[in-house]
């Protein structure tokens, strides 16, 4: 890993390990976020790899621009309404996600909405311009450590699992962006989902109207891989089967797949975890459109990416309420 002060040279640096795949920790207003092709579907699952992140929460995907944001989002009206009040800067809105977009399914967790932002700092600004894709972009610390705001703090954090960090100073704002959910169009008004760089009474002296609050509706929660059948597939879900059933479909995972007749989608045949990381959301909805009445899911190991995978099939197999 590099620290490299976020000259011309390094930003182009970095835009060219971002489109190869690779990590780089890049300054923002709000906070150091850790940067990968939105896009690729293994540089994401690196993401959580480096983060050591025991779950897949979704990560905040960024933009140069508001016309970016508009291919990538379906924007309501009060989307546009915050989005032309505070673009650039420390509002992330959640919109729903067009179909079209081409993000990988990572980094939504599966969910049909995406958070979007247009960070307003110039490095950061310049490196989504030449990387020229959307990035995702968490925070650049290790799961359940205080979000950086110096290049020294990200790269205390993440040594080894990154390729560079972008030293641009301290971060001006140094806390994360408010998160707003815009995202049903029907729903109206939009619910704060994290307060964080631009106050709550700003954002609805715009809109002219109250946010409602997460509290206020306990179905919005403020972060949506903790409900525990969230990603419920319509299919009931076995875990670690070893033999399947007549009709199931299989989820495997390695080069040895039991007898079987049905459909089967394999998630990494090298016994990969970012490999099957990577193709894990797409992998489920695939199988549960073949309309098979249970999907039987190989045994996947738990140790690094392996967590965060089993976490998320043991809320797919979970009963429903
Ligand atoms: P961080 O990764 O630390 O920047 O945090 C991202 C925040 O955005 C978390 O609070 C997530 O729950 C929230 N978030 C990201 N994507 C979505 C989404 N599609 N729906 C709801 N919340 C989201
Ligand atoms: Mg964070």
């Amino acid at each position: 890993m590099e620290i490299l002060k976020a000259d011309a040279a390094a930003i182009a640096k970095a835009a060219d390990i971002i489109r190869s795949g690779g990590l780089v920790a890049m300054p923002t207003e709000t906070v150091y976020g850790l940067a990968a092709d939105a896009t690729n579907g293994q540089a994401v699952a690196r993401v959580f790899e480096a983060k050591r992140r025991p779950r897949f929460n979704p990560l905040i995907v960024h933009v140069p621009d508001v016309a970016s944001a508009r291919k990538l989002g379906v924007f309501s009206k009060e989307a546009e309404q915050l989005a032309n009040a505070f673009w650039p800067g420390p509002l992330t809105l959640v919109l729903q996600c067009h179909p079209d977009a081409g993000i990988s399914e990572l980094v939504s967790a599966g969910l049909p909405t995406l958070a979007l932002r247009v960070p307003a700092h110039p490095v950061g600004q310049a490196l989504l311009q030449a990387a020229a894709t959307p990035i995702a972009a968490p925070s650049a610390n290790r799961s359940g450590r205080i979000s950086p705001t110096t290049a020294a703090h990200a790269a205390a954090d993440l040594k080894g699992s990154i390729d560079l960090v972008l030293d641009a100073g301290a971060c001006e704002v140094g806390i994360e962006s408010t998160v707003i959910d815009c995202s049903e169009q029907s729903q109206s008004p939009p619910i704060l989902l994290r307060p964080g760089g631009i106050s709550a009474e700003w954002i609805e002296g715009v809109l002219g109207v109250r946010l409602q609050s997460t509290q206020a509706k306990p179905d919005a929660p403020r972060s949506p891989g903790q409900l525990s059948s969230h990603y419920a597939p319509r299919a009931r879900v076995r875990l670690n089967v070893v033999a399947p059933e007549p009709g199931e479909a299989l989820l495997a995972f390695g080069p040895q797949i039991p007898p079987h007749c049905g459909p089967m989608i394999n998630l990494s045949e090298t016994r990969n975890l970012r490999e099957a990381a990577a193709n894990l959301f797409a992998a489920l909805r695939a199988l549960d459109a073949e309309g098979c009445r249970s999907i039987a899911v190989l045994p996947i190991p738990g140790q690094g990416l392996g967590e965060a995978i089993n976490d998320r099939l043991l809320r797919a197999a979970a009963p429903r309420p």
